[in-house]
């Protein structure tokens, strides 16, 4: 079973159509026999996704930091739940479990786990394949300034497509 890495925000975003989403990409993981590995959270568009995976009898592997076990409320009936001494050691084991990463709505840190899988991708530390989910146009502006900083001369063309957008979680099946 391949595992897919899913960034996305302990938040629930306004309105309830990111939970929406995150139950959708949660539904197909485990209908296509996918794996997720997460941050271990019951809250938030994480809690969506996992719950989703969880009633469909999909595999959930979380990951949290002993500091934020109880701030983001540890998700309570993964399939593995691995708690951690810090963030830094939650991210590699997140990411070393992974066969692919994606990229849902969420906030600051969901972005920092974006831009560092990037980043190490960039620098050939893995090369696995990275998406962003954007449904309704969610990451316009981001994939925007992407784009400017590449025409500005700071990400070369390569390293601007190791970032590959979906715009339906179906689409994930053409990276697999
Ligand atoms: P957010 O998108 O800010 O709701 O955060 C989503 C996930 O990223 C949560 O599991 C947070 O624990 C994690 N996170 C939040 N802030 C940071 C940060 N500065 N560095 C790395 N991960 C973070």
């Amino acid at each position: 079973m391949k595992n897919v890495c899913v960034f996305c925000g302990s938040a629930n975003g306004e309105g309830g159509t990111f939970l929406k989403e995150a139950k959708l990409v949660g539904n197909y993981l485990a209908s296509h026999n996918l794996g997720l590995v997460y941050g271990g959270a019951s809250i938030g568009v994480m809690g969506a996704v996992a719950d989703a995976v969880l009633e469909n009898n999909g595999s959930v592997i979380g990951i949290i930091p002993e500091s934020l076990k109880n701030y983001e409320i540890a998700h309570a009936n993964l399939t593995e739940l691995h708690v951690v001494p810090d963030m830094h050691t939650r991210k590699k084991m997140m990411y070393d479990r992974s066969d692919i990463f994606l990229t849902i709505p969420g906030g600051m840190g969901t972005l920092d786990e974006m831009f560092e899988i990037l980043t190490w991708a960039q620098l050939k530390i893995h090369n696995k394949t990275c998406l962003i989910l954007n449904t309704d146009g969610f990451y316009d502006s981001l994939l925007d300034h992407l784009r400017k900083a590449s025409k500005a001369g700071f990400i070369k063309p390569d390293h601007l497509s190791l970032l590959k957008e979906i715009k339906s979680v179906e689409e994930i099946a053409k990276y697999l």
